[in-house]
């Protein structure tokens, strides 16, 4: 063991010791932490030590120490936490923050800790865990076999050309979570594993990937011998398997991928299984689809500008930013509010509309991050026009991905405190896309947020199947008109009476109803005969930059 201090009192460095390898756990990604504090001496994990840079894993001070890696903008909460745990205001530290890792970039850590008191009830000791975000374990907890990082690590150091890629996953699997319950739905899947695991270990290596899909990795299998394969597990599956005395039956889907070029990253290859899987799922009733790079270009381009926006996301938001659109009061023409859009740039691809990211990019689960910077980065931005238009609304855009997740109240709660922006000015869309998740969870989402005082806003009113399901059960406050109902407004009888209908129904409803797509003053003249509050539209602008939105309406 090697000691960076040498003059350290010898026994409070035997009972750290003793007490240190109780605690220890060999974790890559998460470390122990504990502190003497009579002397202000730590042990710390090696491989945090190793991962950081830190003197060593016996430090004298080392909260100053580790302080002066916490990233600038999170240092002041760190130190109030540890302020509260020192001074007994709090029994518990559990904090977020950023820590520079060696190499100089911020991984994220979530540090939980404790003071443990001596026999005189004195503060003796300050013990603790922090979780490296930025490191994942390479084995999946379920099945217990290697699982997307690790796919993604290891073929990202393999030449991929010739090599053959299946993807399989199982299309009823939320059924039988719905029927089964969580835990067996785990021993389902746990079994599955096996199966999968016996049927392709002579063949090449197999990873758990999200959900229930699982890729297999194969140097000598051909896509014919594993689309042969397949065919066979797809009836072994129907026909069923038993977990625990129960017949299950399961009906999946898969596709697969010769590869026949050095030139692909293992991100857009995974990009592409996903969608040949999702052919088989969708179209093709489970059938194995072969990806076709006959496709060509076109798809490796698109799929490639995709796996270079989500590695944006990851590298603080690199080329994101937000367009605001003027919401035009229709009764005086005023400006009432302001949708926030989310744009992305860069010199390769030049300037590329959401449409073309997000629907893909919100199955990630990652894209929560991005909901929350875009939530943040509005807030911050329209603030200074609350003190000329103290009533403004900003529209920020929802997707399911952030509403499903279990901190998204928490966080929206977070982002209010730290921008400071008024929860009366925020007004959130739920987007047609969220209309998809559960909706005892969307109800509860809203009632809470709503308690804070935001608003809520049903977007694209009309488009999709759920649109009255939602409005009968969630408290909205206003609902938006899709531009497809207005477009063609003076020369359609189905559109004039859609909107006829809805905007006396919102009347009634008293509900606010913005109509979207205003592109020209006969279109706005026109809607001036029903009882619409708002108007948003190319009319009044297109969505622009912050500054250029200051400059034209503040
Ligand atoms: P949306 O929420 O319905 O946003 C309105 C879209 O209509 C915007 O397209 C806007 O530029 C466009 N638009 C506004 N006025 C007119 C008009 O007069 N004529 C025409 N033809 N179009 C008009 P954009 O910015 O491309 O956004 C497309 C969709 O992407 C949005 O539809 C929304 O569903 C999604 N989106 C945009 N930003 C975000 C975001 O920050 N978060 C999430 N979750 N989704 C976003
Ligand atoms: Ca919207
Ligand atoms: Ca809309």
């Amino acid at each position: 063991m090697m000691f960076q201090n040498d003059n350290y009192n010898i026994s409070a460095k035997d009972v750290l010791t003793k007490l240190f390898e109780a605690f220890s756990y060999t974790s890559k990604d998460s470390y122990v932490f504990l502190c003497y504090l009579d002397e202000d001496l730590s042990r710390w994990s090696k491989s945090a030590i190793e991962f950081f840079d830190l003197p060593g894993e016996y430090m004298y001070k080392a909260g100053e120490i580790w302080a002066k890696h916490i990233h600038p903008d999170d240092l002041e909460a760190y130190q109030q936490s540890i302020y509260n745990i020192m001074h007994g205001i709090s029994k518990y530290h559990s904090i977020s923050y950023r820590a520079r890792a060696k190499d100089g970039n911020y991984v994220l850590c979530t540090c939980r800790g404790t003071i443990i008191t001596g026999y005189d009830n004195t503060p003796k000791y300050f013990a603790g865990t922090i979780k490296n975000h930025g490191i994942q374990s390479e084995i999946d907890s379920i099945t217990n076999i290697k699982n997307l990082y690790s796919f993604f690590n290891e073929t990202s150091n393999l030449s991929l050309k010739n090599y053959t890629f299946g993807l399989i996953g199982v299309n009823n699997f939320s059924d039988l979570n719905d029927i089964y319950g969580y835990t067996f739905g785990n021993k389902i899947l746990k079994e599955f594993a096996q199966i999968l695991i016996k049927n392709t270990s002579n063949y090449g290596t197999l990873y758990r990937m999200e959900g229930t899909k699982f890729a297999l990795c194969s140097k000598n299998l051909s896509i014919k011998d594993f689309e042969q394969k397949f065919k066979e597990l797809k009836e072994f599956c129907r026909k069923g398997f038993i977990v625990e005395n129960m017949k299950i039956n399961l009906y999946i889907g898969g596709s697969g991928l010769n590869v026949t070029t050095n030139d692909i990253n293992p991100h857009t290859l995974y990009s592409c299984l996903k969608t040949s899987y999702y052919n088989s799922l969708h179209f093709k009733q489970g059938e194995f689809v072969i990806f076709n790079d006959t496709l060509g270009d076109e798809m490796y381009k698109s799929l490639e500008r995709l796996n270079t926006i989500r590695d944006c996301v990851a590298n603080d938001f690199e080329g994101f930013f937000l367009c605001y659109q003027p919401v035009i009061d229709a009764k005086n023409g005023q400006l009432k509010g302001v949708e926030a859009l989310v744009r992305w740039k860069s010199d390769e691809y030049g300037l590329v509309p959401p449409n073309s990211f997000i629907p893909v990019l919100e199955k990630d689960s990652t894209f929560s991050e991005l909901g929350n910077w875009i939530l943040k980065t509005a807030m911050n931005e329209i603030k200074p026009l609350l003190v000329r238009h103290p009533d403004l609304l900003v529209n920020i855009n929802l997707s399911y991905t952030q509403l499903e997740k279990s901190d998204f109240l928490e966080n929206v709660y977070k982002i209010i405190k730290e921008t400071g922006f008024p929860a009366k000015n925020l007004c959130l869309e739920i987007t047609e896309r969220c209309r998809l998740l559960d909706m005892d969870l969307l109800i509860s989402s809203t009632e809470v947020l709503k308690s804070y005082g935001i608003k809520f806003a049903l977007d694209d009113f009309g488009t999709g199947f759920s649109s009255l399901n939602v409005l009968k059960k969630v408290p909205v406050d206003i609902i938006k008109i899709d531009r497809e109902f207005v477009k063609d407004i003076e020369n359609s009888c189905p559109d004039q009476l859609i909107i006829d209908t809805v905007s006396h129904m919102c009347e009634s409803l008293h509900l606010d109803l913005c109509v979207e797509g205003v592109e020209n003053d006969h279109i706005a003249d026109y809607l001036r005969r029903y009882p619409i509050s708002s108007l948003q539209g190319y009319l009044y602008s297109r969505p622009i930059p912050i500054d250029e939105f200051i400059k034209k309406f503040n």
